[in-house]
């Protein structure tokens, strides 16, 4: 099988691991500050915390906000649930935009959904691809509210050399396994404003700060989200690689792309030649012609030694949203949920791996094709 995304654990990665378990520090020692030190420098912005999570780093962002109860994000529902999950937690109301047929927010759309409630507008950098990051600035320098980008999938992803990360208030970036590099599970968010990080770093540790000797005191309220050294180690040597990784998904990404060109039965996702996708995902767009025979489709690639998902069941269709928010539709969500597979696209395959992929995909899509569906 082939994953759609996989990490890839060299031995350096091991031995840095090894070395913090014979060390005198588990947690809360010098490799977390390391590792976050590396990736300010790596970006090119002030601060960063590490969670344990993308899932905490979101909370952690959401909560340095001052995101409350009645407040509101503008967020978009092509996603892994965590990004308006963690609004929720607090009690925001997370209010879903739709998305361009890229599947990034469609920052046209946001000002519309603005009301005197929302706080902060949360595009996410779908399948690495940077979202319009200075038009969405623009909106929310023009009303007054917070950018916090859901970089999960776009650690390394750039704009002109720009990376992503040094552009919105916060950056979340996750770490979790199948994710651009990994620490197992992971997060971080990275901003310039010191506030934030202030009160990122008490909202990580119980709120506790130190005093003098034994003395500390707890000032707000917290949580404990801190990444493990042995895992900052992982990450730090995971970091070295980063830009290898992302130099194989494209090299992939480019093979595909012209082997899929002026395909008939499916689109694929265009990548300005200004702009760097971290390549997290490769998304296909199948035609509406085949919707009916995704089903199909996907079990037969995955029968044939494909490890394929789809990327995203919109987060407004789930039965937790459905009955707390009511049932809603936003037409270009919808019909990218009926179209997107996402296929591999990983740094642990070879070329010929992706030579397969690339067979294999148009082959069987090929097939489906005579079947095609009626309206
Ligand atoms: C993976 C992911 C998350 C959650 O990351 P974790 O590190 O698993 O908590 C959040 N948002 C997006 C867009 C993701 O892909």
């Amino acid at each position: 099988m082939i994953p759609y995304s996989t990490q890839l654990i060299e031995e350096d990665d091991i031995a840095a691991v090894v070395e913090v378990l014979r060390s005198s520090h588990l947690t809360q020692g010098a490799k977390v500050e390391e590792f976050e030190e590396a990736i300010c420098h790596y970006i090119g912005v002030r601060y960063c915390v590490l969670f344990n999570s993308a899932t905490s780093a979101l909370h952690g962002a959401y909560d340095a906000l001052g995101l409350r109860e009645e407040d509101e994000i503008i967020t978009t529902p092509i996603s892994f649930v965590a990004t308006s999950n963690m609004a929720i937690s607090l009690g925001a109301k997370p209010v879903f935009c739709d998305i361009k047929s890229d599947g990034n927010i469609d920052e046209n759309r946001i000002e519309a959904l603005i009301t005197p409630k929302t706080k902060a507008i949360v595009p996410v950098d779908f399948a690495g691809k940077p979202v319009a990051i200075e038009s969405i600035n623009a909106i929310a320098r023009k009303h007054n509210l917070r950018v916090v980008e859901d970089a999960s999938h776009a650690f390394g992803s750039d704009i002109n050399g720009k990376k992503i990360g040094s552009s919105a208030d916060m950056t979340v970036f996750s770490f979790h396994a199948i994710k651009p590099i990994t620490t197992g599970e992971g997060g971080a968010v990275v901003t310039d404003n010191a506030e934030f990080a202030a009160r990122l770093r008490l909202f990580r540790s119980h709120g506790i700060i130190k005093k003098q000797l034994w003395n500390s005191d707890m000032v707000s309220l917290g949580h404990n989200f801190r990444l493990t050294e042995f895992a900052a180690a992982l990450g730090l040597s995971q970091l070295h690689k980063l830009d290898r990784f992302i130099n194989i998904r494209e090299m992939i990404s480019r093979y595909y792309d012209e082997r899929f060109e002026g395909q008939r039965l499916f689109s694929t996702i265009h990548i300005d030649p200004l702009e760097q996708s971290a390549r997290h995902l490769y998304p296909l767009l199948l035609v509406p012609e085949l919707f009916c025979v995704k089903e199909e489709i996907f079990a037969e690639l995955q029968q044939r030694g494909l490890g394929m998902q789809v990327h995203y069941k919109p987060i407004y269709q789930n039965s937790f949203y459905k009955e707390r928010f009511g049932v809603m539709r936003l037409p270009e969500s919808d019909h990218f949920y009926r179209a997107e597979l996402s296929i591999p696209c990983n740094h642990k395959m070879t070329m010929e791996d992706a030579k397969t992929v690339a067979d294999t995909v148009l082959e069987v899509i090929e097939k489906y094709a005579y079947r095609g569906c009626s309206f």
